[in-house]
């Protein structure tokens, strides 16, 4: 019998303290999959007692304990593989091969990861008299997006437990059903009740309350800048601690001496992997004004092999096969900005607005790629969030630094050169949290996050457990 009807709350699952229902989506045939509860206020409370009231116990049990239960979880949800990749490419549209590489295959190897670094982790040093010791911080509460679901609730619950803390998990209310399936994971491996705690619903309901609770000591959010100002007001007047995991628009800036058939596969993927979905997706493509039509060509032409696929479908090629966006709702978004592009003067090489003549039903939209785009268009400034690749031309080496750092945001961002030395040289002038040089491979082990208004925080290794992390200095008797 399934849970989607329930709310788990201190080791059970419950019904909710409200009557309303939210429908979950199959983005490619754009019918209902099932509905969950619109959680309450009320069960907020509920979880946040029963969070609140487990963090003594937890917080104290020893390492190896935590960490075993770390790796029961992990053990498990492999266990569970073949479902993740259905839900997922059900309720995200993600295709087969994708979400098993990486949706899948991402969220189950992090649960070794942080076993292995709480048990290795420096807990205490000595300062002249001081004793500084580090402590979980609390009752965190978890609000996470739908793009890469199950594993962006990874990234927080994980070292959240691993370092101590309880936690109430608010998942996307678009994408919930891969949490419901990790709740279950996490109830059968029998996690002490309160550990863990998940409420279903909406942001301006659920996340609110979660945002204001003067009982959560931390709220982990990944998300729009929006909705995180909206956490951020919500939580200043308890002064908890908040961390931004933001959106972006980064920036690939191709130097003059790279070869044009080397930069267009990442060029494509980088900005179309899961359909756009990416807040690290290199949406803005920098290439020289003198070798301009080389590099566009050779973008061009790969971005043109994509083919838009059934999620279900075995489609082994996960480099051209893109599926669904998530929603009617950011499908009419990126077909806007689409609109906005032509508008605004940007030349429009390939794909457009319209539904794609292959496929009738479904949220998706055509890999588009612009190119003429000038650094103030809308194009160029705003996360348009779907497969939209804007190529803007830059006179030298000063100019293509300048316009990658002409941004609000300052999530990602990648330098291709033929010379790994000048390539980095231009990643340091990069102002954003991570950069990819020449094909450099994401690393799961490396700091996560963004620069201004891309958000405040590191996720991910060592920095990601620290999120979760009190400070406390003991000073001895000399
Ligand atoms: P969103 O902001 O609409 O929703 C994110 C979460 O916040 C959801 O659970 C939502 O219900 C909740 N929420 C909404 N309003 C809230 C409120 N007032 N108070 C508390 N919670 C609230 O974002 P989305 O559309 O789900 O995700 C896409 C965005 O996430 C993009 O901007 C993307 O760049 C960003 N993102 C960032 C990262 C990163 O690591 N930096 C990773 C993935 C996605």
């Amino acid at each position: 019998m399934s849970n989607y009807d329930k709310q788990y709350i201190n080791g059970e699952w419950v019904a909710s303290t409200g009557t309303g229902s939210l429908d979950v989506i199959n983005s490619a045939t754009e019918e209902v999959v099932t509905s969950v509860p619109a959680g309450t206020a009320d069960d907020v409370d509920k979880a946040v007692a029963a969070a609140k009231a487990a963090f003594d116990t937890w917080s104290t049990t020893p390492i190896d304990i935590r960490a075993k239960y770390l790796r029961d979880i992990g053990a498990a949800l492999a266990g569970r593989y073949d479902e993740i990749v259905d839900v997922i490419s059900t309720e995200v549209g993600s295709p087969k091969a994708f979400a098993q590489m990486v949706q899948a295959g991402l969220s189950l190897g992090e649960w070794e990861s942080f076993a292995t670094l709480v048990e290795n982790y420096e807990w205490e040093e000595t300062i002249g008299n001081s004793l500084v010791v580090r402590e979980p911080i609390g009752v965190v509460g978890a609000i996470t997006p739908w793009n890469y679901p199950l594993y962006l609730i990874i990234c927080k619950v994980t070292p959240a437990l691993a370092a101590g803390c309880t936690v109430v998990l608010k998942p996307s209310e678009i994408t919930p059903l891969n949490a419901y399936l990790l709740t279950e994971v996490l109830d059968e491996v029998g996690l002490p009740a309160g550990v863990f705690n998940m409420v279903v619903g909406t942001g301006p309901e659920v996340g609110a309350r979660i945002s204001s609770h003067p009982d959560v000591d931390m709220v982990s959010f990944t998300g729009s800048g929006g909705s995180g100002a909206e956490v951020q007001k919500a939580a200043a007047p308890t002064a908890k601690r908040v961390g931004l995991e933001l959106g972006g628009k980064s920036a690939n800036v191709v130097l003059d001496d790279a070869e044009p058939s080397s930069v267009a596969m990442s060029a494509v993927f980088g900005c179309m992997i899961n359909s756009g979905q990416t807040c690290s997706a290199l949406t803005r493509l920098l290439v020289p004004e003198s070798r301009k039509d080389e590099y566009i060509d050779a973008v061009v032409a790969e971005a043109s092999q994509i083919r838009l696929v059934d999620p279900k479908a075995d489609e082994p090629d996960l480099f051209h096969s893109l599926g669904p966006l998530v929603s009617k709702a950011q499908q009419e978004r990126v077909r806007n900005y689409i609109n906005k592009g032509i508008e605004e003067g940007a030349t429009l090489l390939l794909g457009g607005p319209e539904q794609p003549e292959d496929q009738e039903k479904g949220y998706y939209v055509k890999p588009t790629v612009f190119a003429d785009v000038t650094s103030d268009m809308t194009i160029a400034q705003e996360e348009i969030f779907g497969p939209v690749l804007s190529i803007i031309t830059y006179s030298d080496d000063d100019d293509a630094v300048a316009i990658a750092n002409d941004s609000v945001y300052g999530l990602a961002g990648a330098v291709q050169s033929s010379d790994q030395e000048r390539a980095v040289a231009v990643a340091r002038r990069i102002r954003t949290g991570q950069v990819d040089v020449m094909g450099g491979a994401f690393n799961t082990a490396a700091p996560f996050g963004g620069y201004k208004q891309s958000g405040n925080t590191r996720e991910r290794g060592r920095w990601g457990l620290e999120e979760f992390l009190e400070t406390k200095s003991i000073q001895l008797p000399g």
